[in-house]
């Protein structure tokens, strides 16, 4: 392909985006599709002879597009969202146009400092103190292993890497029973082992950890010789939006000289706006704390904000300096990928540089506000129509709810026919055992008529079962 077909694709590909934006609201949110009927029109083997791009995007619009379960559809209440803002769409553009390595300084000196200043504005639009240096993960779950490794390698004084796990103590983490499946799996990566993470169970409307509990778990495990290594907490976790009491977990870390690492993947986000700091005051006091711009902000999948007190500890658990990697005669530099898992990195940074400057902050809060302040208006519709009974109370735009009395399978029922009728997308989750409906808002573009359609679909649909 020449460089002048290239721009000529290129345009009619953004041609492609805007039209496919503007008319989203005609398609069914969630893929309409069966099981490997995509998979039944792609070829088995790869073609030994190229085509022209014109007939690839053809069949891209035929065959792939039917397949598709549109995220940034207004009326996407499902998940949580995955927001890709059109000037962080163009950033993305421009990042794959250059694809820079951003693994060193020196490989990407602009991505590099970029990134440095584009963490510190995140930090300053969040209210946390300037003490914090922040990094961009690939994902919260990355951010959330590299914290788990460091509160290994910091309890066993940085002997895991060199000497291995075998004939260490045992090590004790301690987090409640709503965090995200990451956390387990981060447990599991780092060789602590399923068994040594401690779930406390959590009280109270906001679901938090019990302290009383998580100080007598800590004590329990010390008297009998194991080696309590830290604590992760949550704002907003993803079954019904927990937020643990953060003061009281710092407190009880500082006073067993636990590292502290703070889950707050989509509702960080969030605290852009003074009003909902309230829901993690205490944030200031840990060591670590991921949120991902790529959940509600509105920066592009992949981008997760990953801000550390000390991020010495975290390179000592993961730098590792072989001679080609290593900048001569440059002071003052930062090579990031000493802060995280992978070596090789993408220009994330440019995202937020696009996003925050076009929108600004201001414009970026109220987005935010307006989700919740709708979400949280049409709980209360929904409160105040017969028959439905709101389950959990909404912790910013995400609460639960089911129609009053009924069984696992009619609520399952429900959520399957509001999915098949395409106004909406929803999913279900567990709540003390009992099925229930999850509702969560935080399209980039969504307006306060997409709720209006919710509440008909979900009355609708129920009054018709
Ligand atoms: C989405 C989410 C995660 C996982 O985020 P990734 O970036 O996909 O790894 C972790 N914790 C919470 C609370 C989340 O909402």
């Amino acid at each position: 392909m020449s460089w002048d077909e290239f721009a000529k694709h290129a345009k009619d590909t953004a041609d492609w985006g805007a039209n496919y934006h503007k008319t989203l609201r005609e398609r069914p949110v969630r893929a309409q599709t069966a099981p490997g009927e995509i998979a039944a029109q792609l070829a088995a083997t790869p073609p030994e002879d190229g085509i022209d791009l014109t007939a690839i995007m053809a069949d891209f619009e035929t065959i792939v597009m039917p397949g598709i379960t549109h995220w940034q559809h207004p009326r996407f209440f499902a998940y949580f969202n995955s927001n890709a803002a059109p000037a962080s769409i163009l950033a993305e553009f421009l990042a794959s146009i250059i694809a820079p390595q951003c693994m060193l300084w020196q490989t990407s000196p602009a991505a590099t400092e970029m990134e440095t200043r584009m963490m510190d504005w995140l930090r300053h639009a969040l209210g946390l103190p300037d003490i914090y240096q922040g990094v961009i993960q690939d994902s919260a779950s990355s951010a959330t292993l590299a914290a788990v490794l460091t509160m290994r390698e910091r309890a066993l004084a940085f002997r895991g890497n060199i000497e291995g796990l075998h004939g260490q103590p045992q090590l004790r983490i301690y987090c409640s029973d709503q965090v995200h499946s990451s956390i387990d799996r981060a447990i599991w990566v780092a060789g602590i082992g399923q068994d040594n993470l401690v779930k406390i169970p959590t009280t109270g409307d906001l679901r938090h950890m019990d302290p009383v509990e998580l100080e007598a778990a800590i004590r329990k495990d010390k008297t009998a010789g194991r080696v309590p290594a830290g604590i992760i907490a949550a704002t907003g976790a993803t079954g019904m939006g927990a937020c643990d009491d953060l003061k009281a977990v710092a407190r009880i870390a500082k006073a067993h000289n636990l590292y502290t690492h703070l889950d707050a993947a989509w509702a960080g986000t969030a605290m852009i706006c003074p009003e909902f700091r309230p829901l993690w005051a205490g944030a200031e006091h840990f060591d670590s704390i991921v949120f991902n711009p790529h959940k509600w902000l509105g920066a592009q999948f992949d981008c997760a904000a990953h801000f550390l007190r000390d991020p010495d500890q975290l390179r000592q658990t993961l730098a590792i300096r072989p001679e080609y990697l290593k900048t001569h005669a440059a002071e003052d530099i930062t090579d990031y990928s000493e802060w995280s898992i992978p070596l090789g990195r993408r220009f994330r940074a440019l995202k937020l540089w696009f996003l925050m400057r076009h929108y600004g902050m201001e414009g970026l809060r109220t987005r935010i506000r307006n989700h919740v302040t709708w979400s949280q208006a049409l709980c209360e519709q929904l409160r105040g129509h017969p028959g439905f009974e709101i389950v959990t109370n909404p912790i910013l735009s995400l609460w639960t709810f089911k129609v009053a009395g009924a069984s696992d399978e009619e609520t399952q029922t429900l959520v399957d026919a509001i999915n098949d009728d395409g106004r909406i997308y929803l999913t279900q989750t567990l709540i003390d055992g009992q099925k229930v409906i999850r509702f969560t808002a935080g399209q980039f573009d969504c307006e306060e008529r997409d709720f209006h359609t919710a509440f008909d679909a979900i009355t609708d649909i129920a009054s018709q079962l």
